[in-house]
């Protein structure tokens, strides 16, 4: 079974995320009826440098630049982390996406603002989704960046404890800076080193660790990738379900499924035997009745 996550805030783009059960791309992208030569992908370099990019790029890897951004609709824009955040950003009134690769360095910079400006959107229209990066827990970080930190943004105590680094409220303060909606901000909250078992981190496995892909693509017809898509599952760790066959004829281990261009469903044909009080399908956990209330109708386990 392969686990992936999705954004539900991304929906009508196809905006997937691998775990470690990709060992490359060509993994993931198999999994997705992709091939290497039809995605664009980032040199990165821990810069702030961002590029547009259309569908004669298809195959490519830009050099030098940390963030890819397009007009083109089918065409798949991928960004590789392993601790650092993913940032993935959806424009549904200019129809244009991008992705971000933001690191210590690129978040000091700045990257995720100056994308938005290039994209040149009301940053009120969009709709951004930010993967799974190391956390405040685990993120400890040395001087030099406590120094640059302080000189680049005001109040930059809220994102420090002791020497640990807050890096996704850093984006997120970025976005919300810029006047993107703070209700149009998914973000996976799942600290990488933490949920080492279930994605790569640089810090927990060392340099030679693989990477987790987060895909973006614009899609002309959403229907057409509503098949063959692999089902969105995440945190494994929090929960002790069972698998079961959903009505898509999916593995699932939660009581929703989804299609991959961020449609959930019920499904029917799901175990009861759920550890937990958290709607895995919206990440997010609930207090009330037996239904998320988070939408996309997943039912809770009670
Ligand atoms: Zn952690």
């Amino acid at each position: 079974m392969k686990i992936i996550l999705d954004f539900k805030i991304l929906k009508n783009t196809l905006n997937v995320i691998s775990t470690r059960e990709f060992k490359d791309l060509p993994s993931f992208l198999t999994t997705l009826n992709l091939k290497e030569t039809e995605v664009v992908q980032a040199e990165q370099v821990h810069g702030e440098n961002r590029c547009w990019v259309k569908g004669l790029d298809a195959g490519k890897t830009i050099p030098g630049v940390d963030a890819l951004i397009t007009k083109e609709k089918n065409l798949p824009i991928i960004v590789r982390t392993a601790d650092c955040v993913p940032i993935l950003i959806y424009d549904p009134v200019k129809s244009i996406i991008a992705v971000v690769h933001s690191g210590w360095k690129g978040t000091l910079l700045r990257i995720v603002q100056k994308t938005i400006e290039n994209i040149g959107s009301d940053p009120a229209d969009l709709k951004i989704g930010i993967g799974p990066a190391i956390g405040k827990c685990c993120y400890e970080v040395g001087e030099e960046v406590i120094s640059k930190l302080k000189k680049e943004f005001g109040g930059w105590e809220k994102y420090l404890n002791g020497k640990k680094l807050d890096l996704v409220s850093l984006n997120k303060d970025q976005l919300l800076e810029l006047g993107v909606k703070e209700e149009n901000i998914e973000i996976k909250e799942m600290c990488t080193a933490c949920n080492n078992d279930i994605f790569y981190s640089y810090r927990k496995d060392g340099p030679t660790t693989g990477r987790i892909y987060s895909l973006l693509m614009n899609i002309n017809e959403p229907e057409r990738f509503s098949y063959n898509r692999p089902v969105i599952i995440d945190i494994k760790k929090q929960q002790s379900a069972s698998l079961a066959q959903c009505a898509f004829g999916l593995d699932v281990a939660f009581p929703s499924c989804s299609d991959g261009i961020g449609n959930t469903f019920s499904c029917d044909a799901v175990g009861t035997n759920y550890g937990g009080r958290v709607c895995i399908a919206h990440g997010e956990a609930t207090t009330s009745g037996s239904t998320c209330d988070n939408g996309g109708g997943g039912i809770l386990p009670s």
